[in-house]
């Protein structure tokens, strides 16, 4: 007997996916502003979110279709209980060659071990600001020395560490160079993201002053000897060197949306749905569908007729939604 070749999820822009984000949570322990309101956001009552089982099954039906990196966030996902059997148990799936973790840094310093052991494949930092004062304010709770604590705990041991820095107007955007210069001593890659419209109210974000073209003007003309890397057309961030630096930098318009064209990644959301694009409004409510006794086979039939849904990109997944026009979602359900 052959074996048959494997089912792959190819959108009808020959685009194929390899790429899953798993919003494990929306429940988060801090208030960034550009994420939710103060007050925080109506979280789901525990029963809708998610359970192991059905995440891990899920997985496992996705890495049967060409999925090789997970990725998991929240909401804040050390949130959720016994987080680290998750990720053991994520990495066990044949097929999955990487699970990823971003995380906000509040709770993660004493899992470093364990997530060493297990290996994980690349811890994504969220620090918006190196001024204690300043992070109180941007993200409303005052927990700036704890996430330094991981910071220095995740270098330390050598993991893959990326910052990342969503570049706001008037807030934050004295302390892009500062935040570039974190890459000197330290192999890590700092990456300062655009300001998208996901704050969980209707409030408007002030992406338009910062683009990513401005940011790379900033860091050009603080560093001389900035030179633009070769990097994975699939990688949302461009990435740049500056001379005599351990790490890297890179720049994420994840506004202006110029990299869809290579886009490779799926979004599970925490309330189940799968988003085919950041900017879609939920494409499919796959928790119905696990918990309605569908085989892994017909799931996978339904997965593949929903990648062929995708949009061309960011910007017709915007136009087309239909209820939420004005995008109103917090982006600590949607994972980032
Ligand atoms: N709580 C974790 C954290 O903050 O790292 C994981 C979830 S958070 C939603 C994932 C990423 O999305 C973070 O790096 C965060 O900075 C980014 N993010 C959240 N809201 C955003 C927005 N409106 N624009 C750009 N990036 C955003
Ligand atoms: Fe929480 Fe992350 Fe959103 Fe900040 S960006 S409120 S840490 S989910």
């Amino acid at each position: 007997m052959t074996n048959s070749p494997m089912t792959k999820l190819v959108d009808s822009w020959n685009r194929e996916i390899d790429y899953l984000r798993i919003a494990v949570t929306d429940r988060c322990n801090l208030r960034c502003f550009y994420c939710m309101p103060a007050e925080g956001i109506d979280y789901l009552p525990k029963k809708e979110l998610l359970s192991y089982e059905e995440i891990i099954r899920l997985a496992t039906v996705f890495a049967s279709l060409g999925i090789k990196k997970i990725r998991l966030t929240g909401g804040e996902p050390f949130l959720r209980k016994d987080f680290i059997s998750l990720l053991r148990n994520l990495k066990g799936i044949a097929g999955i060659e990487a699970v990823h973790i971003t995380t906000n840094g509040v709770l993660t310093a004493p899992y470093l071990d364990e997530m060493n052991e297990i290996g994980v494949d690349g811890v994504n930092l969220s620090l918006d600001s190196l001024n204690r004062e300043n992070f109180h304010k941007i993200t409303r709770r005052d927990e700036f020395d704890t996430v330094m604590k991981t910071l220095e705990g995740l270098t330390h041991r050598g993991f893959n560490t990326k910052i990342n820095m969503v570049v706001m107007h008037g807030k934050n955007t004295h302390e892009v160079i500062d935040m570039a210069q974190l890459a000197s001593d330290r192999n890590i890659s700092v990456r300062f993201i655009e300001e998208m419209p996901f704050n969980g109210s209707e409030m408007a974000a002030s992406q338009k002053n910062w683009s990513h073209t401005r940011i790379l003007e900033e860091l050009t003309k603080a560093f001389p000897s900035l030179k633009k890397l070769d990097s994975d057309p699939s990688n949302p961030a461009t990435l740049y060197q500056v001379a005599g630096h351990l790490g890297n930098i890179g720049i994420i318009p994840a506004f202006s949306r110029t990299f869809c064209g290579a886009c490779n990644r799926i979004r599970l959301t925490a309330t189940g749905t799968i988003k085919n694009c950041l900017y879609d409004e939920g494409v499919l409510d796959i928790k119905s569908l696990l918990r309605s006794n569908k085989k892994d086979d017909e799931l996978r039939e339904i997965l593949v007729a929903t990648v062929q849904k995708r949009e061309k990109d960011g910007f017709a997944a915007e136009r087309n939604r239909k209820v939420d026009k004005n995008i109103s979602e917090s982006m600590s359900s949607i994972g980032g």
